[in-house]
């Protein structure tokens, strides 16, 4: 494996896994990792799904200090936060970030208008492109509403293909440059990350979210700093499809990616 670094996973700290954290570290051990980074759900002010999507820091921090005492020499253990964007929230994001010491911040667009695209009724009434198309706008303008160095990396730019009626059928870059450019330009310009999420590999998609052409184009751009990770709510999920996206990206031309320590990045060689 060539990618030895997980930067996306979930653990009992998110509301939705049920994965201690120690378990996740045993399993990045099994597979040779040298490190990995728990990136906890942090949803304030979440439409009502009935699952809590906030994390007790005080509790995570605490966990986080146990395992690097445990796994100190063996493995490197990242406390981070996928945080779920929307455009009034750069105030609590920010607050957070002074009060905690995170390692590495993914900035994650999970509702559009209130709702959760996760959920058909989203795409009830609304065609897919309609709703696709809003979704990447609502992106960049919330993208826009936060300070640049308020978070880290970009976590799965288009993961709506998942939900809608046609998955990624009718979807490429091409379908979505309007949209896609814009965004793309935008953390180049402000030297922010571009995630490559292999959940799309395990969600059936054939490929990373965003997907292929996505980072193409990235590159193309001039885009360079991408951060990688499996999204694993449990173990046996952790580094998922990593070969393969090894494989593609290097096609692509990436050569390295990023990792963060106290929100400070570092490249490691793919
Ligand atoms: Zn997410
Ligand atoms: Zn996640």
């Amino acid at each position: 494996m060539s990618i030895l670094y997980d930067y996306h996973l979930h653990s009992a700290f998110s509301g939705d896994s049920d994965a201690p954290a120690e378990r996740m570290a045993e399993r990045a051990l099994d597979l040779g990792l040298k490190g990995l980074c728990f990136t906890e759900h942090q949803d304030p002010d979440a439409p009502d799904t009935g699952i809590d999507f906030t994390v007790d820091f005080a509790s995570y921090f605490a966990c986080m200090e146990r395992l690097r005492a445990q796994y100190r020499g063996r493995l490197q253990i990242g406390a981070g936060m996928e945080f779920g964007i929307q455009p009034h929230l750069p105030g609590t994001l920010q607050a957070l970030c002074e009060t905690w010491p995170f390692d590495f911040v993914i900035a994650s667009l999970h509702f559009v208008d209130g709702q959760d695209p996760y959920y058909p009724s989203f795409f009830e009434g609304h065609s897919e492109r309609e709703r696709y198309e809003q979704f990447f706008r609502t992106q960049l303008e919330t993208l826009q509403a936060f300070p640049p160095e308020s978070y880290d990396t970009l976590g799965h730019m288009d993961y709506i293909v998942r939900y809608g009626p046609n998955r990624s059928r009718f979807y490429s870059y091409e379908a979505y440059a309007e949209q896609i450019e814009p965004i793309l330009q935008f953390l180049i310009g402000h030297g922010k990350c571009l995630e490559v999420n292999t959940g799309g590999f395990r969600q059936g998609l054939g490929e990373p979210n965003p997907c292929a052409g996505v980072l193409r184009r990235y590159r193309e751009l001039g885009g360079e700093l991408i951060t990688i990770g499996s999204d694993a709510h449990e173990p046996q999920s952790l580094c998922y499809a990593f070969d393969q996206a090894a494989e593609l990206l290097r096609g692509l031309g990436f050569r390295y990616y990023a990792v963060f320590e106290r929100r400070n990045m570092r490249m490691e060689r793919l």
